[in-house]
Order: C-alpha cells, then structure tokens, then sequence
C-alpha cells in the first residue's frame, strides 16, 4: 500500500502483489536500507546479499516454476522495484539481474540452456549482467564492434564493453556482439559467457567513479580471444540479437518507470517527514505556506507518475509489447522523478546535499534514469515513430 496514497491501487494489483510489497518492504528494510553508506563505499553490495534476495523469493518473481521461481506476472517485478525506490536503495543489480536478464535467457534460451542456468539464477548463485555499451557506441546498438568469430565449437570473442552492471559480481554475462560484422542490426547476435576465473581472455577492468549509484558495481569489462561455447547462444541462430534487445528494451523500460515512480514517491515522503520536524523561525518548515504549497504539487506530480508508469504496466500485462508505451513510461517516470527529487532535496537546506542523507544519495542515483536503458532523447524518438 502506498504511504502517500493510502486509497491508490494500480488496475494491475491484486491482493498477491499487495502481500508481495509488504514482504518486499520488510525485506529491504533489513537486508538492504542499514548497508547503503556501507555498499557505497565498498562500491558493491555484499555478494551474500544476491543469495539472501534469491532466499527471499525475489529473484525469481516472474519465472517459471519449474526452475523455482513465482511464475507471476510482470507486476510482480514492478512492485519490488517501486519497494527498492522506497527504501532508498541506489546500490543493488537487482533491476538488471532479475526482470531483466533473466528474461532474456528465459525467453530465448534453449531449454538445456535453461536448466543449466536459470535454478541458479533464481537462487542468487548466478549474478547476471547485460554488455550492450562499448566506449564508441551506446544509443546506436547497430553500430556495436565486439566480433564473435566461430572457431570450431567456441566463439572467439574480441572488444570492449563500458558502464557495466553487476560487473563486478555477474558470474552469466550476456554479451551484444557481431557475429557478422558485414551486418548492422542483421549480424547482431546475443551470447551468454560463463564469467569464472577460468574464462580466459575475460578482464573485468576498473571500476567506475559515478556521480550517484556509488553502491552499484559498474565497470569496464574486456574481451581478448575469449572462448565462449557456440552453444551459449541466444536463439535458434545467428542474427536474431538485435530482434531480441528491442523485444526486450521495452521490459526493461517500464522496469526503469516503476523505479522512478518509487523515487519521487520516497523523496516527497522524506521531505513531508522533514519539514514536520524541522523548525525555522520558531515553527516547522511545514507551516510555512511556500513549503506546503510546492510539497502539494510535488504530491500530485508524483501520482502523475504513478498513473502514468501504472497504465502503461497494464497495457504490458495486457500483451502489448508495444515500444512507444513504454517509452512515454520511461520518458515521463525518469523526468518527473529528477526533478521531484532535486526540488525535495532543497527542504532539506545542507542536509540535503550531505550523502548520509537518502534524499542526497537519491539526487545523485536519480539523474541516470535519463540515461540508462535507452536516453530520454531516443525514447522521445521511439515515440515520434508512433504518431
Ligand atoms: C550507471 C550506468 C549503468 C549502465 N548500465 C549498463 C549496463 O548494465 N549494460 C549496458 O550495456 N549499458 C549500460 N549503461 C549504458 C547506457 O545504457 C548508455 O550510457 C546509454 O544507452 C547512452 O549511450 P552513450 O552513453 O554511449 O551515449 P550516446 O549514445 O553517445 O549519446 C550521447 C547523447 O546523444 C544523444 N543522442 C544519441 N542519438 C541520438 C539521436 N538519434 N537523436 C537525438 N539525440 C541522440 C543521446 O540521447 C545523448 O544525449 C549504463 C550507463 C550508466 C551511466
């Protein structure tokens, strides 16, 4: 249940996704709120946090059964990521790992493939990560240089990838690569390589100085002659990755929305919270007409969000994998929730700009949603393409 909107309930959300939050919530509150500062500074979660996810029943949440996962739908996943918003995490993989990579290897790996993968994927064995960004490409994934040449039964896989997530700990990275250079989006093709220290040819370089996320493990990896099984890839054949990251952008996408949404609700939830307790002048800052007047609007632009990011959940569980929707998810959640989480850090005064502040670390974590998983620029040209 929401805590600014008590009576709100998304068309998608029924009592299962209900109890699901408060477990989330509880969960979260524990395991992952007290050891924000903490992961910051180490610039990673701990690695036993993906197995205490995976015992939580949070990894799996809309997976098959049969490899242990929930089997619910895709509000399931957006649920949790609006409870990690809400708990103020900005360090844990767990929008990449879970409703993300795990559906590319659910939705087009073959079924040995599953079986090898996904129980452990479910459990938190397996961290997951997804190298589609290179240091010369982001935006334009048809122009991609990372070459996987077949080489008997291996691909011999060259290049280099940047901004990484779960870099760090992924142990399954799917990799975006050639595998006929001639092609653009055509000789696109998708692989998944088993990232274990015996993996030769596989570096994961520095880790990276970020503006926000710092808990987050975002690194530079790198490929020379690394011999991955032809049999690691995604698809029935050669050539479908391009297909497959635009099928699955869109999830990916709305994932980003929930995120967002959670956000702004969490900063206005800070900023009531504060200017309550906060006294200026010989009154809390909350008696002050201006602050009640901008926490109003900031109040209903967040439900904004929330109606907005919700309608567009629908219209996904209802089937309509439809890019352009997702899109105006993405472009709206992330530039309302920049902006709804820089105007709450200013009721805060200093404090606001202190990281052991959750509203400080907020601004800082919110800015990349207008950049990762497709810019604010590209989903208003994914957009442009539906009118
Ligand atoms: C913290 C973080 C985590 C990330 N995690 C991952 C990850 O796990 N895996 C991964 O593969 N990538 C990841 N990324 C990369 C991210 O997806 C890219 O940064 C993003 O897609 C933009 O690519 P770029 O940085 O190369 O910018 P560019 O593509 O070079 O774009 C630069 C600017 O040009 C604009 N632009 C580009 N094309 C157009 C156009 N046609 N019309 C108008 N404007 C345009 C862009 O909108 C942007 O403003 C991550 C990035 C960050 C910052």
């Amino acid at each position: 249940m929401s805590k600014l909107f008590p009576a709100y309930r998304a068309s998608w959300e029924t009592d299962q996704h209900r109890e699901l939050r408060k477990h989330a919530a509880e969960f979260l509150s524990k395991e992952a709120t007290p050891h924000q500062e903490r992961w910051a500074r180490q610039h990673q979660v701990d690695r036993e946090f993906w197995n205490k996810l995976g015992n939580a029943g949070l990894l799996g949440l809309d997976l098959p059964e049969r490899f242990g996962g929930t089997g619910g739908d895709f509000g399931y996943s957006a649920v949790v990521a609006e409870e990690l918003a809400l708990a103020h995490d900005s360090s844990s993989g767990w929008i990449v790992h879970s409703p993300i990579v795990a559906h590319y290897i659910n939705t087009y790996g073959t079924e040995e493939q599953k079986q090898r993968w996904m129980p452990s994927i479910i459990s938190g064995d397996a961290v997951l990560a997804i190298a589609m960004t290179e240091p010369g490409t982001g935006s334009d994934l048809q122009a991609v240089r990372t070459t996987a040449v077949r080489d008997g039964s291996h691909y011999l896989i060259n290049g280099s990838k940047t901004f990484i997530s779960n870099g760090t700990h992924c142990d399954l990275l799917v990799i975006v690569a050639k595998t006929d250079p001639s092609q653009g989006a055509a000789g696109t093709s998708l692989i998944v390589a088993e990232t274990d220290d015996r993996l030769v040819g596989f570096e994961r370089g520095r880790v990276l100085e970020k503006v926000g996320q710092h808990g987050q493990d975002t690194r530079e990896l790198f490929f020379t002659d690394m011999r991955v099984p032809a049999q690691n890839l995604l698809g029935d054949k050669e050539g479908l990755g391009f297909y497959q990251l635009m099928e699955q952008l869109a999830r990916e996408r709305l994932i980003i929305a929930a995120v967002c949404a959670g956000m702004a609700e969490a900063a206005v939830l800070e900023a009531i919270r504060y200017t309550k307790q906060r006294e200026a002048f010989g009154r809390p800052l909350i008696k002050f007409q201006h602050n009640r007047f901008e926490l109003a609007e900031l109040k209903a632009e967040t439900l904004s969000i929330k109606t907005t990011v919700d309608y567009c959940i629908q219209h996904y569980i209802d089937g309509n994998n439809d890019p352009a929707t997702a899109s105006m998810a993405k472009l709206i959640a992330a530039d309302k929730a920049v902006d709804i989480v820089d105007r709450c850090v200013q009721f805060f005064g200093g404090y606001g700009y202190m990281m052991e502040y959750p509203i400080a670390r907020a601004y800082a974590a919110a800015r990349v949603n207008k950049i990762y998983g497709g810019t604010s620029e590209i989903m208003k040209e994914i957009i442009s393409r539906s009118l």
